[in-house]
């Protein structure tokens, strides 16, 4: 399927106007992922309206200090051994140190193991943790800009030293889960990072599609899709009666913008809350991002967490970083372009979106990212 078709079957850009969408119509169509296609998502807005018994995730823990956390200030020595911390003299701000549990280890050869049709490589790699904050429940939307800026360029220097130092890694995933609702089985505000010889199917998949895209157009699709949220309009007619059926101004789906970044709505979003950070500058690889990004994105991240905490209340989530990973092809560097996904989990996953893999999404885009908007910080 080629991107024009695509555009197509989700029939939006049919035609330019002036407009917004009209919130009060219910929608109920299944949303192309134009990156990676067949991560689409059922958007029907009318299961929203139905009855439906709260889900309650564990609330998470907010306190400042717990005696007994081996990643609270104080209790340095309970750690696994620590990687690095910042700044090295004085109080630390960010830590980082081994995983206790690590599911890769480098103690291990990369050597494929072939049983069959299946392909398991074995588990050589790194799983790193980073402790964000000193302060234990502290939540992200609270820390200082100039904090966050530090955490984000010590995901960037560690992506960056072991790269440097191990021509094995292809990929690393930077990573975090936060609240119970999201996995995190340490309440203490952390990340984590895993590095590995392979690449994982999601990533290989962006990878391909927007390759397939650029080989076609000449341009990157993360771009361009950047430049569609920053300029167009549609309008959606009734094919038989003419009849106008909706208008989308397709700039509703910004919900933040700086000098470097915009924070956008996916069109096609998994879940109801989730937005995409993207650097305004096309860039592949987020080892790139110079010191005055790293301050513009860490305001950005934070305003949306902001944003999202107001709308959403005591926001639970995860957020994956996606740079392009290593020895991917000489069009990787036009054709891909780095982003933070975030993903906040407020409501768990049912037997037809698991046995399917579609996931349904019961708050339009547009509408949820009217309300991210709206909020005042
Ligand atoms: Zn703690
Ligand atoms: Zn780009
Ligand atoms: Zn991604």
């Amino acid at each position: 399927m080629d991107m024009g078709e695509r555009k197509g079957t989700n029939g939006l850009l049919a035609a330019k106007k002036k407009g917004t969408i009209m919130s009060d119509e219910f929608i109920r169509e299944i949303r192309i992922n134009p990156i990676v296609p067949a991560e689409s998502v059922l958007v029907s807005t009318e299961r929203s309206k139905r009855p439906r018994s709260k889900e309650e995730p564990a609330p998470r823990d907010s306190r400042r200090h717990v005696e007994s956390c081996p990643f609270c200030r104080g209790n340095e020595a309970l750690t696994p051994p620590e990687i690095l911390r910042v700044p090295v003299a004085g109080e630390w701000q960010v830590r980082m140190v081994r995983n206790l549990y690590p599911v890769l280890g480098d103690d291990h050869s990369d050597s494929a193991l072939f049983f069959g049709v299946q392909r398991a490589i074995d588990g050589y790699g790194r799983h790193e943790v980073i402790i964000d904050h000193a302060d234990h429940g502290m939540v992200l939307h609270h820390m200082a800009e100039e904090h966050l800026a530090v955490l984000l360029g010590v995901y960037r220097d560690r992506m960056r030293a072991l790269f440097d130092k191990d021509a094995r890694l292809r990929f690393i995933l930077v990573f975090k889960n936060f609240g119970p609702a999201a996995g995190a089985s340490i309440p203490h505000t952390h990340s984590q990072l895993i590095a590995m010889p392979v690449v994982p199917r999601n990533i290989q998949d962006e990878v391909d599609n927007s390759r397939a895209y650029f080989q076609k157009t000449g341009k990157c699709i993360f771009c361009s899709l950047i430049d569609e949220a920053l300029t167009l309009e549609a309008t959606v007619y009734d094919r038989t009666s003419g009849k106008l059926r909706r208008r989308i101004d397709v700039g509703q789906y910004i919900v933040e913008r700086s000098d470097h970044f915009i924070a956008i709505k996916p069109f096609a979003s998994r879940f109801e809350w989730e937005i995409h950070i993207l650097p305004l500058r096309h860039s592949h690889d987020f080892l790139d991002v110079s010191q005055e990004e790293l301050a513009d994105f860490a305001r950005v991240l934070r305003r949306s967490m902001a944003r999202l905490d107001a709308v959403v209340g005591d926001v639970q989530y995860n957020y994956f970083l996606h740079s392009a990973p290593r020895h991917a092809g000489p069009e990787v560097p036009a054709s891909y372009h780095w982003h933070l996904e975030i993903c906040p989990r407020t409501s768990i996953p049912n037997g037809f979106e698991i046995g399917s893999g579609l996931f349904v999404n019961t708050i339009s885009p547009e509408d949820a990212a009217r309300r991210l908007r709206e909020v005042i910080i």
